[in-house]
């Protein structure tokens, strides 16, 4: 059986700690889209770790970490990655790689730097870890797949066709040095010592562990919001975050994927440009943003302080519709023990006209928030396990929010540890 968790809006949803639980009891953990340009913070008895490429499962010894063929796979940073758990004790994961996976090559974070610079103030608010220009080369063909690492004479044609088409893009677009296809053939072959231990048919495995009953998590990163199809496009990522396809960027059925888990937050967060309806400034926002997750909001992977906003549950009911949830996590509910008011948007007003559906991004940019204010409980939420035990006005809280976005709530965090976590049954029939 697959299991697949996702975020319902623009990322930063708390998806690393609800994966982490899951973790516990799957057999295979997958990462299928995205590379290292997000990251995911997990709390657990090693301590606190901000993962970018490793899948979540990392940190268990019965489970398989599994990086998909729908990655962007930066190796050295994989590698990176590996060291930085197992210097703190965390014992050596069992990691596949797909040999389908792309690689991230030297040239495409540079390309990322010289693009958001040529750009300027017209930037896309890119991380500049390669991602883009990595799904543009492999959609135009010209990618590196891992499995190519060991074919030496395809290996050799393609790096020298390749940098010459790079060389004039560098020389003439964007004015830089020029690259080496000697050089960056010799750092193709220490990727190729890297990865050799881990490359395998990952759709091959996958079939033979469905046929055996095994548990499969896949794990999202970003949400629904930075989908280059149904998401604010251009401020998007350039992978799709989606549950469905789970299916394609680990090789399965997709009908095999029974239950998705849609993570929301109990406020908003952003980073990075685009349309933010709910979004709040000043000190509103910075109160929020300091008490915000597990040491304030801000970039797991850039530091960067994330822009801050009420919940919004046109985002979110939209959210959860394209991921196809079956369940809703939903998280950091703790933080908004402060407040004595919390405004929630409840539709968006577009020329004049109030709407529940969440438009197109030309519409998106005039859309003005429709805020409902519902009282807060004013008291520290941390260590309730059971949903009756919450104050009144904060499962007031999380039911209005359900009955807005129409999808079931049946986990709630509560704090930012493996333990704080609250079940609940679904009030809806699934
Ligand atoms: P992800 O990319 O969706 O995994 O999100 P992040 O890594 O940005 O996680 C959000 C932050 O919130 C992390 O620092 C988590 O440790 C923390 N966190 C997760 N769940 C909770 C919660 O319920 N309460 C609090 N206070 N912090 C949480």
């Amino acid at each position: 059986m697959v299991k697949a968790v996702v975020g319902a809006n623009w990322g930063d949803e708390g998806k690393g700690k609800i994966t982490d639980m899951l973790a516990e009891k799957a057999d295979i953990i997958i990462r299928f889209q995205g590379g290292a340009n997000a990251g995911h913070t997990i709390v657990n008895d090693y301590g606190k770790f901000a993962l970018h490429t490793l899948p979540s499962g990392v940190f268990y010894g019965h489970t398989t970490s599994i990086i998909g063929n729908g990655v962007a796979l930066n190796i050295p940073v994989l590698f990176e990655e590996i060291k930085s758990i197992t210097d703190r004790d965390v014992p050596m994961p069992k990691l596949l790689v797909s040999d389908r996976a792309q690689i991230v090559m030297p040239y495409h974070i540079l390309f990322d730097q010289y693009e958001e610079e040529r750009l300027g103030g017209k930037s896309f608010g890119s991380t500049k870890s390669g991602i883009a220009p990595f799904y543009s080369d492999k959609y135009a063909k010209i990618g590196f797949q891992v499995s190519e690492l060991f074919d030496e004479e395809r290996l050799k044609e393609k790096v020298f066709r390749t940098v010459e088409m790079k060389n004039v893009l560098l020389e003439h677009l964007y004015h830089k040095p020029l690259l080496n296809s000697e050089e960056m053939l010799e750092t193709l072959h220490g990727y190729r010592e890297m990865i050799a231990p881990y490359v395998c048919d990952v759709s091959a495995y996958l079939d033979k562990a469905l046929k055996e009953n095994k548990t499969i998590l896949l794990e999202g990163q970003l949400g629904t919001l930075k989908d280059p199809d149904h998401g604010i496009y251009p401020m998007v990522t350039s992978s799709s975050t989606l549950a469905a396809y789970g299916a394609i960027g680990a090789g399965l059925p997709p009908y095999e994927i029974k239950e998705i888990y849609t993570v929301c937050k109990a406020y908003s967060s952003a980073v990075g440009a685009g349309a933010f309806v709910s979004e709040i400034f000043g000190e509103e926002a910075d109160e929020l943003r300091r008490r915000g997750g597990d040491g304030g909001e801000y970039g797991a992977t850039t530091g960067r302080p994330r822009r801050m906003g009420w919940f919004d549950c046109v985002a979110s009911k939209y959210g959860c519709r394209l991921q196809g949830t079956t369940d809703v996590a939903f998280t950091v509910l703790d933080v908004l023990g402060y407040l004595d008011e919390i405004p929630v948007c409840v539709g968006y007003e577009i020329d004049g006209e109030v709407t529940m559906d969440f438009p197109v991004t030309a519409k998106l940019e005039k859309a003005k928030p429709v805020l409902e204010t519902l009282p807060g409980w004013k008291c520290d939420i941390r260590g309730i396990r059971n949903y009756e035990d919450l104050p009144e006005n904060c499962r007031k809280y999380v039911e209005f929010i359900e009955e807005q976005i129409g999808y079931p709530v049946t986990m709630i965090s509560n704090g930012p540890s493996r333990s704080d976590i609250i079940y609940r049954e679904s009030p809806f029939k699934k």
